[in-house]
């Protein structure tokens, strides 16, 4: 990105990897980054573990004094109390996640989260100190019917409601239609709607705002297409879902040629 925003790729791991294989290959992982160190040490990296991983990855992240962030794939909306299988904003703070998605279309899909939720999900987070990677997309038939950024642009709005313009987030424009495919946009479709969401923002969160949020792609991102994703100026990175979980895919995204 032309405007000094660092570059930030993400690795979604969804339900793959326990807490053993992500001891595992998290360190295979800094090893491979260590090698490059030079080449990519203007790009931040997070991965996102499941939940049962955390501890662990806190563990060996600290030990190893390892340049890597990491998060959750879902936060509650609530502190505390009768929420039976609901992990609080106040344990992943306290696992020193730095992150948290919020709103993938898997949680919107399959777990019926709504556009409130999501709102509730993102203040509940920014109350504890995690930065949301706030999730949107269109589908395939949204495409069709409103055309490429409508949807997103809603969401992101739907989301921000209760946002400081102060709070540090991260967008993430993942159209539905591109997820575990092996379509991905096109990096133009892509900017398109990543230029909509920062003009958003801008409306929404003021100019200052506008300008310092990364807004990530994800969808089908590969080591073959991440450079021109990562060309256009309003991409400032990628959401990795399936390239993330190979060791040498994910290393040669990290270490995108510019
Ligand atoms: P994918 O997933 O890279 O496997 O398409 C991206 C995501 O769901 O975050």
């Amino acid at each position: 990105s032309p405007v000094g925003r660092l570059p930030l790729i993400a690795g979604n791991w969804k339900l793959n990897l326990d807490h053993l294989q992500a001891i595992a290959f998290v360190q295979k992982l800094a090893w491979s980054l260590k090698d490059a160190s030079h080449s990519y040490s203007d790009v931040e990296v997070a991965i996102f573990p499941p939940f049962t991983d955390l501890r662990s990855v806190q563990t060996l992240v600290s030990a190893d004094k390892l340049e890597l962030a990491y998060g959750a794939q879902d936060v509650s909306a609530h502190d505390s109390g009768a929420y039976t299988g609901e992990i609080s904003g106040a344990f992943l703070a306290k696992l020193d996640c730095a992150y948290v998605i919020i709103g993938h279309s898997e949680r919107r899909t399959l777990h019926n989260e709504t556009d409130e939720v999501v709102a509730t999900k993102v203040s509940a987070a920014l109350k504890h100190g995690l930065v949301p990677v706030l999730c949107v997309g269109e589908t395939a038939e949204d495409l069709e019917k409103f055309g490429p950024s409508a949807v997103p642009v809603a969401q992101l709005k739907a989301a921000l409601a209760g946002v400081p313009a102060t709070a540090n987030i991260v967008v993430a424009y993942e159209p539905v239609w591109a997820i575990g495919s092996g379509k991905a946009a096109t990096p133009e479709q892509a900017e398109a709607v990543c230029a909509a969401l920062r003009a958003e923002l801008n409306t929404t969160l003021g100019a200052d705002a506008a300008a310092a949020t990364r807004i990530l792609y994800g969808g089908s991102v590969k080591a073959a297409n991440i450079a021109s994703f990562m060309r256009e100026p309003n991409v400032d990175g990628a959401l990795v879902g399936g390239a993330s979980l190979d060791l040498d895919e994910f290393s040669a995204i990290v270490r995108y040629k510019k």
